[in-house]
C-alpha cells in the first residue's frame, strides 16, 4: 500500500474537482499532458502580477527577478537530471523542439551522406520526423530497431544493428504509446562501443522515473514540463558539455550573441548560445516548482504507487469482455493502451467522455508503431499521482456498460 496521501496530493490540483458533463472528472490523460500543481499556477499568478520583466538585459529590479527566477530553474533541473553543471541545461519549448535542436544543429556538422541514424519502431513523430528532415539534408539514412510484438525492443536485433556507420542512436525511454520502459542504459553503452552519439527521449520518463543523465552517459536528453505537472511551452534539452561546444548555433537572434557587427558576429558560451529570443520566461520560473512537486513525493514512491494503480486496472480490465491490450511487456510506466472488440475506438473515447472520463484515442504520434501492430490506434488511459482506484472503479464500470450496449 502506497506511502503517499493521495488526497493530499488531489488538493494540490484543483482542476481535478470539477464535474465533466455532470460527473466527476476522472482525468486518464496524463501522458499527452499532465494537470498542472497549484504551486506552478500559483508562480505563473507571481509573476505576470509582480515580476514580469525580461531576462538577462536589463539592470533594473523586476529584470533581476526575473533573471534570478529563470537561472534558479536552469539549477533545478541540473540537479533534477543530476547533469555535470548547469550550463548544460538548454530551454526550448518542449521535447520536440529539443530533438529539432539536435536534428538540425548537431546533424548539419556531423551527419554526412550514408551514416546511420538508429531509432526505434516505439518513436514518437517527433523523434522520428526531425531525422528525417535531417537525412534528407545531409543523405544519411535511417535505420529502424524493431520490437516484439509486446511492444520490446529487439536487443539482439539492435546490436546487430550497431557498427561503424552509426552516427546516432535516438530512443524513447518509455513509449507515449505503449508505457513500455526502454532499457537505454544498456543501449546506450552499447552505442557508445561504435562511437555513436546518443539521445533520449525522456518525454513520458520524466515525471515517472529518476532521471541520472551521469549514470545514463547519454549525450543528449529531451523533456517537457507539461508532462511533470509543470506549464506548457517549456521544455529542456540536456547535452554534455562538449557536444553541446562542439555544434552550430540553432537559431540566431538576441541573446544567442557576444558581439555582432555587418562584418560578422560572435556567439555566446552554452547554453545562451542555443537560446535565442525571448524564451517563456513565466513559465520557465514556475517549472521549478514541479520539479520541486515531484521531488518531495519521491520517484520511488510515485513509481511503486502508479505501479499499483496499473496492476489494479489490468486486473480488473481483463474481466471485460472483448478487451484486448495493447503492449504487454512487464517492463511498463502506468499506462495502459487497449481496443475492445467490436466497438470502435472513437466510440469508446467519446462514450467515456460522457461519463466526464478522458483518455486518448488515434495513434498517439506513433503512426508507424501503429502500422507494425496493424492498428489505426488505441484507446489510451494513462495514470498519474493523483489517480486513484476508485477512478479506475469508475473507468471500468464504464466500459463494461458501453460493451453491454454494443453487443
Ligand atoms: N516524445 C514522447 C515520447 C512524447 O510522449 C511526446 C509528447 N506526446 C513528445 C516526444 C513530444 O513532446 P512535446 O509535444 O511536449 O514537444
Amino acid at each position: 500500500v502506497s506511502s503517499l496521501d493521495i488526497q493530499k496530493i488531489r488538493e494540490q490540483f484543483p482542476v481535478l474537482n470539477q464535474e465533466v458533463n455532470g460527473k466527476p472528472l476522472v482525468y486518464f490523460d496524463n501522458a499527452a499532458s499532465s494537470q498542472t500543481a497549484k504551486r506552478v499556477v500559483d508562480s505563473l499568478i507571481q509573476f505576470y502580477e509582480k515580476d514580469h520583466a525580461n531576462i538577462h538585459r536589463g539592470i533594473h529590479t523586476l529584470a533581476e527577478r526575473s533573471t534570478k527566477g529563470f537561472e534558479a530553474t536552469r539549477e533545478r533541473v541540473h540537479q533534477f537530471i543530476n547533469s555535470a553543471e548547469a550550463d548544460e541545461i538548454v530551454f526550448t519549448k518542449g521535447t520536440t523542439e529539443s530533438i529539432n535542436l539536435v536534428a538540425q544543429s548537431w546533424g548539419s556538422k556531423f551527419l554526412n551522406a550514408g551514416d546511420e541514424i538508429l531509432i526505434s519502431q516505439l518513436e514518437h513523430h517527433s523523434n522520428i520526423v526531425p531525422w528525417q528532415m535531417a537525412a534528407e539534408r545531409t543523405g544519411a539514412v535511417i535505420r529502424v530497431i524493431p520490437i516484439n510484438d509486446k511492444g520490446e525492443i529487439l536487443m539482439d536485433e539492435y546490436k546487430k544493428l550497431l557498427n561503424s556507420k552509426t552516427k546516432l542512436v535516438a530512443i524513447n525511454y518509455i513509449s507515449n504509446s505503449l508505457g513500455t520502459i526502454n532499457p537505454v542504459k544498456e543501449m546506450i553503452a552499447a552505442a557508445q562501443e561504435v562511437n555513436a552519439t546518443t539521445l533520449i527521449d525522456a518525454a513520458q520518463a520524466a515525471p515517472h522515473i529518476k532521471i541520472d543523465v551521469q549514470e545514463l552517459n547519454c549525450d543528449f536528453l529531451a523533456l517537457s514540463s507539461h508532462k511533470m505537472y509543470g506549464p506548457t511551452g517549456v521544455g529542456v534539452l540536456y547535452g554534455r558539455r562538449d557536444v553541446l561546444e562542439s555544434m552550430p548555433p540553432y537559431q540566431g537572434g538576441g541573446e544567442m550573441i557576444k558581439d555582432v557587427s555587418f562584418s560578422g558576429t560572435t556567439y555566446n558560451d552554452i547554453p545562451y548560445k542555443f537560446e535565442a529570443g525571448t524564451p517563456n520566461i513565466g513559465e520557465v520560473i514556475a517549472f521549478k516548482y514541479a520539479m520541486d512537486f515531484i521531488d518531495e513525493l519521491g520517484h520511488e514512491n510515485i513509481q511503486a504507487y502508479e505501479h499499483e494503480l496499473l496492476e489494479y486496472a489490468n486486473s480488473k480490465l481483463a474481466t471485460i469482455p472483448g478487451f484486448r491490450p495493447i503492449g504487454t511487456s512487464d517492463k511498463k510506466a502506468s499506462v495502459i493502451s487497449f481496443l475492445i472488440e467490436n466497438v470502435h475506438q472513437y466510440d469508446l473515447g467519446q462514450f467515456l467522455d460522457v461519463k466526464g472520463i478522458a483518455v486518448r484515442t488515434g495513434h498517439h504520434c506513433t503512426q508507424p508503431l501503429m502500422d507494425f501492430l496493424k492498428i489505426d490506434g488505441t484507446v489510451r488511459a494513462s495514470f498519474a499521482v493523483y489517480n486513484t482506484k476508485e477512478e479506475i472503479d469508475v473507468f471500468c464500470d464504464a466500459l463494461e456498460n458501453i460493451v453491454k450496449k454494443f453487443s
